[in-house]
């Protein structure tokens, strides 16, 4: 078959599935399979390809139509311009938890002071990593309780080759004095959000990610309640937490977080989606 002949079988084959993206997720595919870029595919269209490439290109066409995320697929995936291994046991990074990101980095960047961070519930580490990536003031430690997500976190930490980095496997229900950890001066999280009962009537691709890093409890805040209580108390005079939240569930999120003694506001995302929730201690 030639390289053309493989690029139609695929996006006839997603287009047939009812997949969003046919076309682009037939050429990620197929550049994994055959190694090529975008642009080399289109010069050798008309070229043979072995029979190799061509199973495993059909193998993975064949997992994306039954649903199965392109990110799982790719093995690999695109946060803050930094590639990302991802897997099975994992929660895919989001585009707009970048938004999280983003502003704990301009925050970091104005205290020029070393910061200690806590990325919690970090998954894959695309927040705790890219954090001390682009800030070489923060110190940032990332607690994961799930062993199968924690082996994309080590990989992930190891590819970057940080040293203001440290993991830690635990359950952030124990609260902050369960770890020995340094008092942290910014606390970031993307918790598991989804109310238990929308579980089932997610997207096909959502229902391959981990169902723990996506249950919120009965309305979905049962992870925002534990960082109020037992995290959020902990941090510095003048910490910042800062949290990712689902759709419609800021309001209730800042009345959580609110007392005398900080500021609470939120930021939306590009879907004007009201995204995180920032808690700022100090008046
Ligand atoms: N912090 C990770 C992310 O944002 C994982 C979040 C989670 O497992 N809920 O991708």
């Amino acid at each position: 078959m030639k390289l053309s002949d493989l690029m139609a079988y695929g996006k006839s084959s997603l287009e047939k599935a009812d997949k969003e993206s046919p076309l682009f997720d037939s050429m990620c595919i197929l550049e994994q399979a055959s190694g090529l870029n975008k642009t080399n595919i289109y010069l050798n269209a008309d070229k043979d390809i072995d029979k190799s490439v061509e199973c495993c290109f059909k193998a993975n066409i064949h997992r994306r139509a039954k649903g199965e995320p392109l990110q799982y697929i790719l093995e690999s995936w695109d946060f803050m311009g930094m590639n990302f291994l991802v897997g099975p046991g994992v929660l895919i990074p989001r585009p707009e938890t970048e938004i999280l990101v983003e502003l704990a980095v301009s925050k970091i960047r104005q205290r020029k002071e070393e910061t200690v961070v806590f990325d919690l519930c970090a998954g894959t580490g695309c927040i705790g990593i890219s954090v001390a990536k682009l800030c070489a003031n923060a110190n940032v430690y990332l607690v994961e309780k799930s062993p199968e997500a924690l082996e994309y976190l080590t990989k992930n930490n190891n590819c970057f080759q940080l040293e203001n980095t440290t993991i830690i496997q635990g359950d952030i229900f124990e609260g902050f004095h369960a770890f020995k950890l340094p008092q942290p001066d910014i606390v970031l999280s993307n918790p598991p959000y989804i109310p238990t009962e929308e579980i089932e009537s997610l997207q096909t691709e959502v229902t391959f990610e981990p169902r723990e890093a996506l249950d919120g409890g009965c309305n979905g805040l049962d992870f925002y309640r534990a960082i109020n209580e037992l995290w959020s108390p902990y941090m510095n005079t003048q910490g910042m937490l800062a949290v990712e939240c689902g759709e419609s569930q800021a309001t209730k999120i800042s009345e959580l977080f609110s007392n005398v003694n900080n500021r609470v506001s939120t930021v939306s995302d590009y879907n004007k989606i009201k995204r995180v929730v920032l808690m700022e201690n100090g008046r």
